[in-house]
């Protein structure tokens, strides 16, 4: 991992809606760029005449010649609408790679779990784990978004699961709709979390009150402090 900080200026490659509000967008990576999955980087967001950072997880693996980000536009958020109105070929300045939220890949079995867009950086240490260090042990996911429209990535997702049979994954919503049709699980990730426990090094992504309670509910329940690594949103 990379210590220094160093600048750069990417620019938009793809920009593709994946659920509602939320964003994948592919960015040019600079000329000798390295970092590790799971890492973030900061855009430098035009603001009046200075810039001010916000930090955004990367969720391609190191061996792809672009860097792919997950964002949910937040209505009103200074680099939401900034990002919004990017268009494909616009450049923007970034600070990278920064943070430690990287996966452990010696031989432990992995149990991964993202809410919303917490599932960006976990998206680039799952797929580097299974397709980049070739893992030989369980790869778990549990995914949880509110409704429908908020699901995104189900096609990748499945494909890793098809290709590699060491991968298994759950979804599930917090509020389904009644008349949506959802056949998976339903409920929140915390009431799901406890179902295939077993001695894993946990990776927790998404909002302070998942992570805070998840945790919670792990260390009650046996697990060690040092085996549970987060990133909050
Ligand atoms: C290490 C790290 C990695 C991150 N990675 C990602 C990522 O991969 N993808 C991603 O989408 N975000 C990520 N974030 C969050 C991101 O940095 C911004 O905080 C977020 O995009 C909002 O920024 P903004 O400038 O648009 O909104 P701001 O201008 O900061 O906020 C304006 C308004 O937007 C609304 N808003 C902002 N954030 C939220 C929220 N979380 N929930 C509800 N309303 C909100 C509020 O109304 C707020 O008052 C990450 C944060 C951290 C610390």
């Amino acid at each position: 991992m990379s210590t220094s900080i160093q600048s750069h200026i990417v620019t938009l490659l793809s920009k593709k809606e994946v659920a509602q509000h939320v964003f994948e967008l592919r960015f040019s990576k600079p000329d000798g760029f390295s970092y590790t999955a799971g890492q973030f980087v900061q855009f430098l967001i035009p603001n009046g005449e200075k810039t001010t950072p916000r930090s955004y997880s990367i969720s391609s693996i190191p061996t792809e010649a672009y860097l792919e980000f997950c964002i949910k536009l937040h209505e009103g958020g200074l680099a939401s609408e900034y990002i919004r109105a990017m268009n494909v070929g616009s450049s923007l300045s970034c600070k990278g790679p920064l943070g430690r939220f990287v996966v452990d890949v010696n031989s432990h079995d992995h149990y991964f779990v993202a809410t919303g867009v917490g599932l960006a950086p976990i998206m680039g240490m799952i797929r580097s784990l299974i397709e980049e260090k070739n893992a030989d042990h369980p790869v778990r996911l549990l995914f949880g978004v509110r409704e429908e429209e908020d699901v995104f990535w189900i096609d990748r997702l499945e494909e890793l699961k098809q290709k590699h049979s060491l991968f298994d994954y759950t979804i599930t919503l917090s509020q389904p709709k009644p008349t949506g049709g959802w056949q998976g699980l339903s409920g929140r990730v915390t009431d799901h979390i406890l179902h295939h426990l077993g001695k894993h090094k946990f990776y927790l992504c998404g909002s302070a009150a998942m992570v805070k309670d998840i945790r919670t509910l792990l260390l009650e329940n046996g697990i060690d402090t040092k085996d549970i690594h987060f990133e909050i949103f």
